[in-house]
C-alpha cells in the first residue's frame, strides 16, 4: 500500500490542511485525485508521498488524470498559502478550473513545438536586441522593462518567447482583462501557432478544454491570458511576462488575494513591461539593478504631439459648451476637417454621477451599497457602478415631495450627447463598460481600427492597447477626476491613466493636439504626466511615501471588521486594535505602526458596517508574526499588499 499527503479542494472541519490517503496503485506527486471528506467526496491534490501513518486511512476514490501537475503550479500554491494566509483549499479551488471532474473530451494534445514565421517585416532595432540581451543575462528573477509607449515592447516580448521555445520552455504572457483583443495578443497570435488564449468570457467547458490541452502537451507553450493564466498547466515554465505591469487587474482582491507579479516572480523568470511602472516595482527592480530601459519610439517620425493644459476654473474657455473648451471643440473641428478622427476620454460612465433635491438635500442613494446613483439618460433610470442595480428616476423628491431634482456631474453618456448636438454630422462611437457589456468587444475594437468613428467618447477602457492611425486630437475631459480620492495610489493612478492616454496619441500618424482640462493646473501629478517626467514624478512620489511610511518602505496589511450595528462595529474594531498593540508589546516588535480603527471609505452598507485597521510593518515577516495571533473570524477581512486603502 501506498501513503499520501492530500489538499483538498474543499474547506474542512480539521486544522491541519493536508490529509493523509491510501492507494494501492502508486500514484505521483501533482495528481489530482478524488478523495472521501467527511461524509462528501472533494477533489484534492497530492502533495507528498509518507510512510505508513499510525492511523486508518481512507484509499483514494479515484485519479482524475494521469498527467500530474507540474512543480510551478506546486510551489505557486504553498507559497500562495504562506504568503497571504489563506487556506489551502480556496487557493486549489482558484487553481484548477471548475467542472474539472467532468468527463470532457479534451482537445487532441499540441503535436508539435509551435511554428513561428521569421520576423521578416519588422527587423529588432538596436535599442531591442540590447534590451533582450540585457534581460536574458540579467541574473535578478524580476526583470522590468521600462518602455515608453511606442517603444515596442511586444516585439521584445516575441522575440523572448520564441527563445524559450528554441530552449524548450513554455512562456506565459499576462494580460489586463481588457487587452484580450489588443494588438499585442493578435500579434503573438499570428507569429506563434498554437497559442493557448484563456479568457473570462469562455465557457467552463472551453476553459477546461484548454487546461486539458496544456496539462497534457509534452512541448512547451504558449498561453496568454489575464492572472489566473498563471495556473495553466504548462510543462518546463521558462518565463512569464506581464504586460501593463502596473494594471490593478493583476491584484485579485476576493479569495485568494494575491499579487499575479509576486506570484509570477515565485514560478519563474518574470519581466514586467510597463511604460509607467508602480513606484514600488520599480524601487525594488533597481535595488537589484534590473531595469532596462525602451526610452525611443520604434517608428522614428518627425510628427508631434503638442499638448495644451485647460484651465476648467477659466469660463472664458467654456463659452461654447460647460464640459467641452472652446480650444478642444475647434480642433474637433480641425480634424473632422481633415477627414481624421479624435478621442476624448472621461473615466466616468453614464450620464450623471449625482441625483439630488435642492430643497432638502436628499441624495438618490442605492438600497443596496448606499452609494450614490448614476443616471443614464437613455435607459431613463439610476444605476449603481457598484452592484449593478437599477432604479427609476423618481418624478419627484421622496423625502420632501418637491417636483424638480437635479442631475449634476458629467459622465460619458453626457458628453457623447453634447458632442452630437455640437457635431450632428460626425460619426460618434461611445467605448465603456456599458457599451463593452452590450455589444462584442472585439466587434466595436475593429470598427475603432477601421477608422469607422470620427469622435470616440470612453473611459480609460479605451487607452488600452489601441492603436489609431488617424488621431489628431485628443481631449481629457477632467484630468485631475481621480486625485482627490483619499487613497495612497490615487496620483499614482492618475498618472498612470494620463500618461497612458497621452501615449494614444503619441504614435506618429500625424500632428496631433492634446488638450487636458483640469481644475488644478498646477498639481504635481498632472504636469509631471503632461511633461512625460516618470523620473521625476518616481522621486517625488518615493518622497511622500517615505515621509508617510508607505511601500515600498513598508508593508500593509488591512484588516476590515464588519458587523450590522455600528456599535458592534467600533467596540469590535477597538478590541482588535488593542490586541495588535499588546502582540506588539509582548513580542517587543519594532518599527511597526498601527493606524486607530477608522471607518472604511465605503463605512456603511445595507448589510452592516465596516471599519478597518491598517498596520504598517517595515518587516513583513513582523507583519505575519501579528496576524497569526489575532483572534480570527468571519467578521475579520484581511488584506495583505492591498493595492488601495479605501
Ligand atoms: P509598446 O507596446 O511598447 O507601446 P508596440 O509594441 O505596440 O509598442 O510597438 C509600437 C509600434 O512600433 C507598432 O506599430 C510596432 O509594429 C512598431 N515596431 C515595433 N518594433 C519595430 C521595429 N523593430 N521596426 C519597425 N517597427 C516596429
Ligand atoms: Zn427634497
Ligand atoms: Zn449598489
Amino acid at each position: 500500500m501506498n501513503y499520501y499527503l492530500v489538499a483538498p479542494a474543499k474547506s474542512f472541519h480539521q486544522s491541519e490542511n493536508l490529509l493523509t490517503y491510501e492507494s494501492e496503485a502508486p500514484l505521483a506527486v501533482g495528481q489530482i485525485v478524488e478523495i472521501p471528506l467527511g461524509k462528501q467526496s472533494s477533489i484534492g491534490i497530492i502533495t507528498e508521498s509518507v510512510k505508513k501513518p499510525d492511523f486508518a486511512t481512507k484509499p483514494i476514490s479515484r485519479v482524475l488524470y494521469e498527467t500530474p501537475l507540474p512543480k510551478q503550479i506546486i510551489k505557486a500554491i504553498f507559497w500562495l498559502a504562506d504568503y497571504y494566509r489563506c487556506p489551502l483549499s480556496s487557493i486549489i479551488s482558484a487553481a484548477l478550473p471548475r467542472g474539472i471532474t467532468k468527463n470532457r473530451r479534451a482537445k487532441a494534445a499540441l503535436a508539435d513545438n509551435p511554428i513561428f514565421s521569421p520576423d521578416a517585416d519588422n527587423p529588432l532595432n538596436a535599442q531591442q536586441k540590447s534590451a533582450i540581451k540585457e534581460i536574458e543575462s540579467n541574473p535578478a528573477n524580476t526583470v522590468l522593462l521600462h518602455g515608453i509607449t511606442g517603444s515596442g515592447k511586444t516585439n521584445v516580448y516575441i522575440e523572448l518567447a520564441k527563445h524559450q521555445l528554441e530552449a524548450g520552455k513554455s512562456v506565459i504572457l499576462l494580460v489586463p482583462e481588457i487587452a484580450l483583443t489588443s494588438q499585442l495578443v493578435q500579434n503573438f497570435q499570428r507569429f506563434f501557432k498554437d497559442v493557448i488564449l484563456l479568457h473570462s468570457e469562455q465557457t467552463e467547458a472551453v476553459r477546461h478544454q484548454l487546461w486539458q490541452q496544456a496539462l497534457e502537451t509534452d512541448t512547451p507553450q504558449i498561453v496568454i491570458g489575464p492572472r489566473s493564466a498563471l495556473f495553466a498547466p504548462v510543462k518546463d515554465l521558462g518565463l512569464i511576462i506581464i504586460d501593463e505591469a502596473h494594471e490593478p487587474a493583476y491584484h485579485q482582491d476576493q479569495n485568494p488575494k494575491y499579487s499575479a507579479l509576486r506570484l509570477a516572480s515565485q514560478m519563474s523568470k518574470t519581466v514586467l513591461g510597463s511604460a509607467t511602472p508602480l513606484v514600488s516595482d520599480y524601487y525594488v527592480c533597481k535595488q537589484h539593478a534590473a531595469i532596462i530601459s525602451l526610452d525611443e519610439l520604434a517608428i522614428k517620425n518627425d510628427k508631434s504631439a503638442e499638448i495644451s493644459v485647460v484651465d476648467f476654473k477659466n469660463r472664458a474657455d467654456f463659452t461654447r459648451n460647460r464640459i467641452l473648451s472652446n480650444q478642444l471643440i475647434e480642433s474637433i473641428q480641425r480634424s473632422l476637417d481633415a477627414g481624421q478622427q479624435s478621442l476624448i476620454f472621461h473615466n466616468r460612465r453614464g450620464t450623471a454621477p449625482l441625483t439630488i433635491c435642492d430643497k432638502c438635500g436628499w441624495q438618490a442613494l442605492c438600497e443596496n451599497c448606499l452609494l450614490p446613483l448614476v443616471l443614464h439618460a437613455d435607459k431613463y433610470q439610476l444605476s449603481c457602478h457598484t452592484c449593478g442595480r437599477h432604479f427609476p428616476v423618481p418624478t419627484a423628491c421622496p423625502e420632501c415631495g418637491n417636483a424638480s431634482i437635479h442631475h449634476k456631474g458629467f459622465g460619458t453618456k453626457l458628453i457623447e450627447e453634447e458632442l452630437r448636438k455640437l457635431f450632428p454630422r460626425a460619426k460618434i462611437g461611445r467605448f465603456d463598460a456599458d457599451t463593452a457589456s452590450d455589444q462584442q468587444l472585439n466587434k466595436v475594437y475593429t470598427e475603432v481600427k477601421n477608422g469607422g468613428y470620427d469622435i470616440l467618447v470612453g473611459t480609460q477602457m479605451l487607452a488600452k492597447g489601441f492603436d489609431f492611425p488617424k488621431l489628431s486630437t485628443l481631449g481629457v475631459i477632467q484630468a485631475d477626476a481621480g486625485l482627490n480620492l483619499p487613497d495612497f495610489s490615487s496620483e499614482e493612478r492618475t498618472y498612470q491613466l494620463l500618461t497612458q492616454v497621452i501615449g494614444r496619441a503619441n504614435r506618429g500618424h500625424q500632428n496631433s493636439h492634446i488638450f487636458i482640462q483640469t481644475f488644478q493646473p498646477d498639481q504635481k501629478i498632472i504636469q509631471f504626466a503632461t511633461s512625460g517626467n516618470y523620473a521625476d514624478f518616481y522621486n517625488y512620489l518615493l518622497e511622500k511615501r517615505h515621509i508617510a511610511k508607505l511601500p515600498p518602505y513598508t508593508f500593509l496589511l488591512k484588516l476590515s471588521l464588519k458587523f450590522k450595528t455600528e456599535k458592534a462595529t467600533v467596540t469590535n474594531a477597538q478590541k482588535l486594535f488593542r490586541q495588535i498593540q499588546k502582540i506588539i508589546r509582548t513580542d517587543n516588535l519594532s518599527q511597526i505602526y498601527v493606524t486607530p480603527p477608522m471607518p472604511a471609505f465605503h463605512e456603511r452598507e445595507h448589510t452592516g458596517y465596516t471599519w478597518q485597521i491598517i498596520i504598517k510593518a517595515k518587516s513583513r515577516k513582523n507583519l505575519v508574526a501579528i496576524f497569526d495571533q489575532l483572534d480570527k473570524s468571519s467578521y475579520l477581512h484581511y488584506d495583505f499588499d492591498p493595492y488601495t486603502l479605501l
